[in-house]
């Protein structure tokens, strides 16, 4: 497979000598290696594409200082996340990608090059110990803490502690793969959040002066992501502290039940496939999750149609639904901080509506779904692997989020537009019109992108970009004169439009009549002055 260099990107670079050569200079700065994930590039296998290292929207150059040869899955993944952020994560991504059973013991070993240590307890009296850590550290008088069990004899002691990367060993009481959907979620979370809560680890032997080891049988997935965070910027990373809470004798079997215990009580963290479960029904949601942890077993990969397909066949049309509601909230409930979704505000019943809203802006639930958001989402179930699945709907959620917004920016909230005009415009035909064309805009201003996958646009390309172009558009659709008229039987014309917009028939070809067109809305074609007589 060779570069993939697009005609415009050659054409914007400037030297001349350059853009003869791009790819064969792209290739010598390289030296075979992907600039966002650090990994090994084959031309023979792999679709390569260059990317702008500061892309051109924040003002980097088209030329070869600017731009380096990267995986093309790279460069898509990058496209919504900022290039720091993104960078570290390609990398675990990769070996991840390359070790599918990878665990935590796997990824020090052979991502981070930690060779793990045992430390050595100094001293021990009955409210402190002292360590000697591998990195050359000692800690002295950490303080034991207490807890009693209701109907157990035996207290349990723990303490907190931040110790190196290179002093942690994987608990056999759970040898789990690392699973890159939770790293990266985890990872993205900790850039703004960095507090979590420690992961839990206990001492292989008793508390008792001479070595010993800590043992993680919970939290691994925080771990590997903290220490992401200050990956490339320190020299050993085995000398990256990860907060742990200790218990300090707990044995196998406790540490099984608390595992247990802890993983069927407690929503997991920024996981974007148990949050998406949780907003299943009640139905479906113990099935979800059994299937997720079918997979995670099997290693299996899975998707929202594998766990279609792993349902009984007479149940699988509810479980459709099922998926396509939960996908439904997804989309319009925050996440942390989000704002919330605007349109919200405006649809009678939604908790984020006021008691009272204007009735010339009210929209019901079913036109909510029915009108907007249902004509947005992607319908059927995708078969891509689980991450890539997240990946595609994380893109679509913000593309259908951003449209959401713009109509309430252009439609709902601009000053300029009289009451009747909104009123017209959020009646159920107003709205069936105004979401057609932009769903046709969006395929016009990509189709030299995607000209074949007009379905799926939404969640293969990152709209943002074309944010300002879709406002002018829905701009230009809402300050129309025909929405503006004061008798809609003005004319034979307007009359039919109208007529045709409350019986939501035939809507396109009246609206035509009076002009109302894509290429009007697009700024491409001028109103004339006659067009509502
Ligand atoms: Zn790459």
């Amino acid at each position: 497979m060779p570069i993939k260099i697009s005609k415009s990107l050659r054409s914007e670079i400037l030297d001349a000598v350059d853009r003869e050569n791009i790819e064969d200079l792209l290739r010598q700065k390289a030296s075979g290696k992907c600039f966002l994930c650090d990994g090994k590039m084959n031309e023979a296998t792999e679709d390569l594409e260059a990317d702008h290292d500061l892309p051109s929207r924040e003002g980097g150059d088209t030329t070869l200082e600017n731009l380096n040869l990267v995986h093309k899955r790279c460069n898509r993944f990058k496209k919504n996340n900022p290039t720091v952020l993104v960078r570290n994560f390609l990398c675990i991504n990769e070996f991840i990608d390359a070790n599918h059973d990878a665990t935590f013991a796997d990824v020090l070993k052979n991502f981070y090059h930690v060779t793990t240590r045992p430390f050595v307890i100094t001293d021990v009296t009955p409210n402190h110990f002292n360590i000697d850590l591998p990195n050359g550290t000692s800690i002295k008088k950490i303080p034991i803490n207490t807890v009693s069990i209701p109907g157990k004899d035996k207290d349990i002691h723990f303490s907190y502690l931040q110790i190196p990367l290179n002093s942690i060993y994987n608990d056999d009481v759970q040898p789990r793969t690392v699973k890159i959907k939770h790293l990266f979620s985890l990872y993205q979370d900790l850039h703004f959040n960095p507090l979590h809560e420690p992961s839990s680890m206990r001492l292989e032997g008793e508390l008792r002066v001479g070595e010993n080891k800590f043992l993680m049988f919970d939290g691994q997935h925080k771990a590997i992501s903290k220490a992401l965070l200050e990956w490339k910027k320190v020299k050993d990373m085995g000398d990256v502290l990860i907060d742990a809470k200790i218990y300090l004798n707990l044995d196998r079997d406790e540490a099984t039940k608390l595992v247990n215990s802890i993983q069927s009580k407690i929503i997991k963290l920024g996981l974007t496939k148990t949050e998406f479960a949780m907003k299943m029904t009640q139905e479906y949601r113990a099935a979800y999750e059994e299937y997720e942890q079918r997979c995670s077993e099997d290693g299996s990969l899975q998707s929202e149609y594998g766990f279609i397909e792993s349902r009984p066949a007479n149940e699988r049309p509810r479980v459709k639904q099922a998926l396509f509601q939960a996908r439904r909230v997804d989309v319009y409930e925050d996440k942390k901080g989000e704002g919330p979704l605007r349109i919200r505000k405006y649809v009678k019943g939604s908790k984020d509506a006021p008691a009272r809203i204007d009735l010339n802006l009210e929209l019901k639930e079913t036109t909510f779904y029915s009108k907007l958001l249902d004509k947005l989402l992607y319908k059927k179930p995708l078969q891509d692997e689980l991450d890539r699945d997240d990946t595609k709907r994380a893109t679509e959620r913000l593309n259908i989020r951003m449209i959401l917004e713009i109509l309430v920016e252009t439609v709902f909230e601009d000053i300029s537009l009289d009451a009747p005009v909104k009123k017209r415009i959020k009646s159920q035909s107003g709205l069936v019109l105004w979401i057609e064309f932009m769903k046709r805009q969006i395929e016009f201003l990509l189709n030299e992108k995607f000209p074949e996958n007009k379905d799926t646009l939404l969640l293969d390309y990152d709209l943002e970009q074309y944010r300002e172009k879709l406002v002018s558009f829905s701009t230009r659709f809402a300050k129309h004169p025909v929405w503006n008229v004061e008798d809609v039987n003005q004319s034979v014309k307007v009359g039919a439009f109208y007529n045709d917009l409350q019986k939501n028939k035939n809507i396109e070809a009246h609206a035509k009549k009076v002009l109302l067109t894509m290429a009007y809305c697009a700024g491409m074609e001028s109103l004339a002055g006659n067009e509502l007589i």
